[in-house]
């Protein structure tokens, strides 16, 4: 829900699917010294770099012309000239062809010297990578044509979707190895002494559930939450009436079960002070993941009418009559409707201009706009345990007042049955898949209809992946001593300023932007933070075991630990009010397959799970680990200057920092990217052009920058050698290898539900989309101009 907090770099439900908490938990106030990245400027104004691969050619062929004929001829010409005539025509014959020998075996030792600088790369590493490479490709495919079935046209073949996914991808093909990492150390003794090491374990140890006591409690631990601190349910015939107070149920899941029904609180960096955390307010999450399912449809559709199904069959498991389930389900979903059509959906750019939507109120003000909740008694319920004391002029930025103010008049003209019933379904969908395999199976037939997901995951892939979310600092440590190689760190570092440097160098060529802005922007660049691998501190045990020290957990508990957890991590965000941003904090934990750019803090983050094959190894050609990594860390550099976070300037402001006339032409490159992308279409349906534009622009200029820092890789360290088999040279490789991070496969469903929810394009136009605008492609591949690979009008943003 903290929408415009960060871009990442893919949607990430291939990865996170079975993730049941689905929220990315805030990270720990580690201190991840990663030092500012303010590397020297120093670049040519030309950004013109295809000269750097004649650049070995010509050094031999001068050094040849040099030092040989020429020098020679200047010396002796007259004496060389009489010695000549002085000669029988045997002898000059015999010269003549004594020259040619000579000449033959000076071209033969080039022609030598040349081959063996082409000669191939017969590494373990190279013929690996090779292989691999030649695995997911149709090499009957036309490149220019459709490059991404040329490079991943037989991967599905080698990669069906595994059990229990309905996207299947690179990324999560990695995910799954990290996982299984995990699995591994988690399953044995651990040899350690950090405290919250242990509670990771003991938290796998609960989620396994060896001793079934998961089963053996069924819907009892909610259905005691629900009588005992909630009022009961009035669809399962607990309700008491009398004794209902509204305020205080919302408040009471907003603190011990991070629940908001009706808006989405949180505390996040200030947009127009980011040194300060302050409170925000947006619209709330719906029953489905987007309003289309909910608006205008009946259970006639068969994803209502499976999700009323499920409704049903829950609400009766919890000790609901048959009657009742469904009577009282239907007014609940009808009321979720309700709340669909006063949303605010974000297709036009106004929705996602954060400039528009930001409104900075004080708690009274908020009061005024929705009245049906008492805010200041919420709020102080919400910091009581903190020393944090809230009045009526706390301030708060309240995004979409008009939906906050259509939720309140909803709320108070419907029968307060009704919204406290959807108050407690609200719980019951965050919490459900904590409780017995009854539930979970009905969640998965919901699931089935929603995104094609055939079958339920194997429980130790969920097990790990809640235990990330849960305490995925601690399992980083885990993850990081036994699969992280410590020179990463240092590679990608230096990785990260070369991409960087290609960006400015690329700022003088682009004819829409002014002066002043280019020095800004140039500014910017050097002022982005880069944090890479992990937090420094988790690696530290006492200060691993402080951050954890207020979580209790214990292996036999599961839903009390998720409980619990929950709890810790509001806790731990409400403590962050009144304290400076903290620049070191991440977001995501260190197992994750995936990388960020936050705006607020003007920040990039690569985690170590990403920061390993196919995205980077040492071993790897450098074509390959810039066309894997290197396009990743140009994505997230871009997405400082998209079109949300050009409005932030280096400090992380939403301030204007470019002038009226600049921003009219950046608008103008920009529709160019919003017409081409929506041309797209998966299975008949449009790709949203203007919502994905952030992460397109973002691709592109990833794309770019990534390609021209390995060229001046190339300048610097000479032609890579050839990788057997392929037929591809390593400039042709580094598209290849971009192109094939996004191979993937997914249901039609599952198709869909990304193509309504997902900021990102869909992968098969994350290649094709970048790659068609790039003349360098174009040209590598000789792809003819009008050739679908290779359009005549091209958009370029950065
Ligand atoms: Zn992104």
């Amino acid at each position: 829900m903290v929408k415009y907090e960060r871009s990442s770099l893919s949607g990430g439900d291939d990865v996170f699917e079975e993730d049941p908490s689905s929220q990315t938990h805030a990270a720990n106030n580690g201190s991840a010294a990663n030092a500012t990245n303010n590397s020297s400027a120093t670049h040519t104004p030309t950004g013109k770099m295809e000269v750097a691969s004649n650049a070995p050619p010509e050094v031999r062929f001068k050094h040849l012309k040099g030092k040989g004929v020429n020098e020679t001829k200047w010396k002796g010409q007259s004496v060389s000239v009489k010695l000549w005539w002085e000669r029988s025509t045997l002898e000059r014959i015999l010269l003549v062809v004594c020259l040619l020998l000579l000449l033959t075996v000076v071209i033969v030792a080039i022609v030598l010297a040349t081959t063996r600088k082409q000669e191939f790369c017969l590494t373990e590493a190279c013929i690996t990578v090779a292989s691999s490479l030649l695995m997911s490709m149709d090499k009957g495919a036309d490149p220019c044509d459709d490059f991404y079935e040329y490079s991943c046209g037989t991967w599905d073949k080698h990669n069906p979707l595994p059990e229990g996914n309905n996207r299947w991808s690179t990324f999560g093909l990695l995910w799954q190895e990290n996982r299984l990492v995990l699995k591994n150390v988690l399953e044995s003794e651990l040899n350690t002494t950090s405290s919250a090491e242990l509670k990771a374990q003991d938290f796998f140890i609960s989620c396994m559930d060896e001793d079934s006591i998961i089963e053996k409690l069924g819907a009892k631990p909610l259905l005691d939450i629900i009588n005992l601190q909630l009022g009961g349910w009035n669809a399962t015939g607990t309700f008491n009436t009398s004794t209902y107070d509204f305020n205080q149920t919302i408040r009471v899941l907003g603190t011990s079960y991070s629940e908001q029904p009706f808006f989405s609180l949180f505390i996040a960096g200030d947009d127009k002070n980011s040194s300060r955390n302050i409170l925000q307010i947006a619209q709330s999450g719906l029953l489905l993941p987007d309003s289309s399912y909910l608006i205008n449809k009946t259970e006639e559709d068969p994803v209502l009418g499976a999700y009323i199904k499920m409704m049903v069959t829950i609400a009766k498991l919890m000790g609901a009559e048959e009657e009742d389930a469904h009577r009282q389900m239907r007014a609940v979903l009808q009321f979720g409707q309700d709340i669909a059509n006063i949303s605010v959906r974000d297709t036009n750019t106004e929705d996602q201009d954060p400039e528009m939507l930001y409104h900075l109120k004080t708690i009274t003000d908020l009061q005024g706009i929705m009245p049906a909740i008492d805010w200041l008694s919420y709020l102080q319920f919400l910091f009581n345990g903190t020393d944090i004391e809230i009045t009526k002029d706390e301030p708060i930025v309240v995004y979409a007042p008009d939906f906050l103010q259509d939720m309140s008049n909803l709320i108070l003209s419907s029968d307060p049955i009704v919204v406290h019933n959807y108050m407690i379904w609200r719980l019951v969908t965050s919490l459900m898949n904590l409780l017995s395999a009854a539930f979970r199976q009905a969640d998965h037939d919901f699931d089935q209809v929603l995104s094609g997901k055939r079958s339920i995951p194997a429980k130790w892939r969920f097990c790990v992946s809640d235990t990330d979310a849960s305490v995925g600092f601690a399992l980083g440590a885990l993850f990081v001593k036994h699969a992280f190689e410590g020179h990463s760190k240092a590679k990608a570092d230096e990785m990260v300023d070369e991409v960087k440097s290609a960006f400015k160098r690329n700022l003088p060529d682009l004819p829409w932007m002014d002066e002043d802005t280019r020095v800004a922007a140039k500014q910017k660049a050097n002022a982005i933070i880069d944090l890479i691998g992990f937090p420094d501190y988790i690696l530290n045990p006492e200060k691993l075991d402080a951050s954890y020290a207020e979580l209790e957990l214990n292996s036999s508990e599961y839903f009390m630990n998720n409980i619990r957890v929950l709890q810790f991590h509001v806790k731990r965000q409400l403590q962050q009010l009144r304290k400076t941003v903290d620049r070191g904090q991440w977001e995501m934990t260190p197992p994750q397959v995936n990388a960020y750019y936050a705006p607020q803090k003007n920040e990039i983050v690569f985690p170590a799970g990403i920061l390993q094959a196919p995205f980077y190894d040492k071993d790897y050609p450098k074509s390959l680990n810039f066309g894997g990594m290197g396009v990743v860390m140009g994505h997230e550099i871009t997405h400082a200057f998209d079109d949300a976070g050009r409005e932030y300037d280096k400090n992380g402001n939403l301030y204007q920092w470019w002038n009226n006339d600049t921003i009219q032409r950046f608008n103008r490159q920009t529709e160019c990217m919003v017409d081409q992308y929506s041309e797209y279409d998966i299975l008949g349906n449009k790709v949203n052009g203007r919502r994905t534009l952030g992460e397109n622009i973002a691709d592109n200029g990833g794309l770019k920058s990534a390609y021209h820092a390995y060229l001046e890789w190339i300048r610097e360290h000479g032609e890579e050698q050839l990788l057997p088999a392929l037929g591809l040279n390593h400039k042709q490789l580094f598209f290849l290898g971009f192109a094939q991070v996004w191979c993937s496969t997914s249901t039609p469903q599952a198709a869909r539900l990304q193509l309504l929810t997902d900021e990102h394009t869909p992968p098969r136009y994350r290649v094709i989309g970048t790659l068609s605008n790039s003349e360098e492609f174009a040209e590598q591949f000789k792809c003819p101009v009008g050739s679908p690979m290779n359009p005549k009008d091209k958009c370029e943003v950065w």
